[in-house]
C-alpha cells in the first residue's frame, strides 16, 4: 500500500474533505474524513479511525497512524474544516451508515 503523502494530506484539508458533525442540541461531535474509500470516521481522543489501514498496521502494530488522523490533526491546526450541524435524532442512523463495525462503547 503506498503511503499518502504530505501533499496528499494538505490536499485532503485544502479540498475540504476533513467535517465536523456537530449534533444539537447535545453538542456531540463527529469527525469524518472523505479518502480514497469515501467517508472515514475518525475519533482523535482515542485514536481511532474506521479504515483498514487503522484496523489492519495501527492496531496490528505496524504503523502509528492512517491519514485520516494526520489529516484531521492539520485541519484543526489551521482550522480548515468543514462544519455541518445535524439534529440529534439523525445521531443513531449517521452513526450506522458511516460503520457497522465501530465498538459501541466508544460513545
Ligand atoms: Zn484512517
Amino acid at each position: 500500500m503506498r503511503r499518502p503523502s504530505k501533499e496528499r494530506i494538505s490536499e485532503i484539508v485544502e479540498e475540504g474533505r476533513v467535517k465536523l458533525h456537530r449534533f444539537l442540541p447535545s453538542g456531540r461531535e463527529i469527525w469524518t474524513v472523505v479518502g480514497s474509500r469515501g467517508d472515514q470516521l475518525v475519533i482523535e481522543s482515542q485514536p481511532y479511525c474506521t479504515c483498514r489501514h487503522f484496523h489492519f498496521a495501527v492496531l496490528g502494530g505496524r504503523d502509528k497512524t492512517c491519514y485520516h488522523l494526520s489529516a484531521l490533526k492539520k485541519a484543526k491546526e489551521s482550522s480548515k474544516f468543514v462544519r455541518i450541524d445535524m439534529d440529534d435524532a439523525e445521531y443513531g442512523r449517521f452513526l450506522s451508515l458511516l460503520s457497522s463495525d465501530v465498538p459501541p462503547d466508544l460513545f
